[in-house]
């Protein structure tokens, strides 16, 4: 039976982006998945060319499609626009930010037992963007945490956990400095927990919790964390499996969905065939899966790890594979087992 084709909103991204792109949409077509691609340019390419680095019509797109899958975009550092990355977020309510971290087989790393779960605020924080001078020499930026926000995503984490068999949710916090901000946080947090009493539920000061990610992350289920703390410790985590090439991402809303790797637009290497798709590729698994095409992600997954079990690797985990070559053997895995 042909599956009716769901239509997908790319934006192929910056420095790196169109190539790990490029590589998991020949994955994807290989697959069989039934999705047809709608492309839309954000960011330096869309600025130059209509003076707007996030237009409405991006925003139309993946709201009228429901899904999208993302390459990474750059932002100017310290100057220029605001992040597209956080503006996409904010503008489409994507509240959830979920980043599973997990030890991908026959790629060595410094741990073995690694399969930690991270959910991540993803609207509001020091996200928000709100920063001003007080007087020249003085500025201030603002943090902002609601109860409504901390409540829901506290929600979407013992929900997430309760539906996947997960065993406990750690909260995050600083709130021995900020009182009242990360003491509202963990307030919100508790309150929920104490609806999952199927849940463990605990909670932990960032410093120290990062110190027992490097010593032993296995001790570690789920992780809730503000959206500073989680897209630091996102990347502490990744380092752990082998780096940021092997761990995908999911910004999750009421109606609308991105799917999206953890990594940035790594301009160390964008251009010379190096990147690992690996994490935009398991982060279209995650948004197969989102659209009920579970059989397509296990044949994708499958092609993946047969691949890597072959020993064909890009260099950041080991091998001598390019991006395009890492493709091109998945996708023969794929055509070879029709
Ligand atoms: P980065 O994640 O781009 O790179 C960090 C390191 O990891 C680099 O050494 C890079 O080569 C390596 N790396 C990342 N992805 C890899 C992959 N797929 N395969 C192999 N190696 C990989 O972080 P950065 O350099 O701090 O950021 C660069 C730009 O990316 C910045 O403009 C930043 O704002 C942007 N960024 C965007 C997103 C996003 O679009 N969601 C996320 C993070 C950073």
């Amino acid at each position: 039976m042909d599956l009716e084709k769901r239509t997908v909103t790319l934006i192929r991204g910056d420095g790196i982006g169109p190539e790990v792109s490029d590589a998991v949409v020949s994955i994807l077509d290989a697959s069989g998945a039934p999705l047809a691609f709608e492309e839309q340019v954000v960011g330096q390419a869309a600025e130059e060319r209509e003076g707007n680095p996030l237009p409405d019509r991006v925003l139309d797109s993946i709201r009228k499609n429901g899904v999208a899958l993302k390459g990474p975009v750059g932002t100017p550092i310290g100057k220029g626009f605001a992040s597209i990355n956080v503006r996409l977020r904010q503008a489409l309510e994507l509240y959830a930010n979920l980043r599973p971290v997990k030890n991908v087989p026959s790629v060595e790393s410094r741990f073995n037992n690694v399969d930690i779960v991270i959910v991540r605020e993803n609207t509001e924080d020091l996200y928000s963007g709100l920063e001003h001078i007080v007087v020249p020499g003085v500025v201030e930026s603002l943090k902002i945490i609601t109860e409504a926000a901390s409540t829901r995503i506290a929600q979407f984490a013992f929900e997430y956990a309760r539906r996947n068999g997960r065993r406990r949710v750690t909260a995050v916090h600083k709130a021995n400095i900020m009182k009242l901000s990360d003491g509202l946080f963990l307030d919100c947090f508790r309150r929920v927990a104490a609806q999952y009493p199927d849940i463990a539920a605990d909670d932990r000061i960032v410093d120290a919790t990062c110190m027992r990610l490097v010593m032993n992350p296995e001790s570690f289920d789920m992780l809730l964390l503000e959206n500073l703390y989680g897209d630091i410790v996102s990347d502490l985590a990744a380092g752990l499996v082998g780096g940021l090439g092997l761990v995908p991402g999911a910004n999750l809303g009421k109606t609308v969905a991105v799917f999206e790797a953890v990594h940035g637009t790594a301009p160390d290497i964008a251009g010379q065939d190096k990147a690992n798709p690996t994490a935009l590729l398991l982060s279209a698994i995650l948004m197969l899966r989102h659209l009920a095409l579970a059989q397509h992600a296990e044949r994708v997954e499958r092609a993946w790890l047969a691949t890597l079990a072959s020993g064909i690797k890009t260099p950041d985990i080991g091998g001598t594979a390019g991006t395009k070559a890492f493709a091109k053997a998945v996708v023969e895995r794929l055509k070879s087992a029709d």
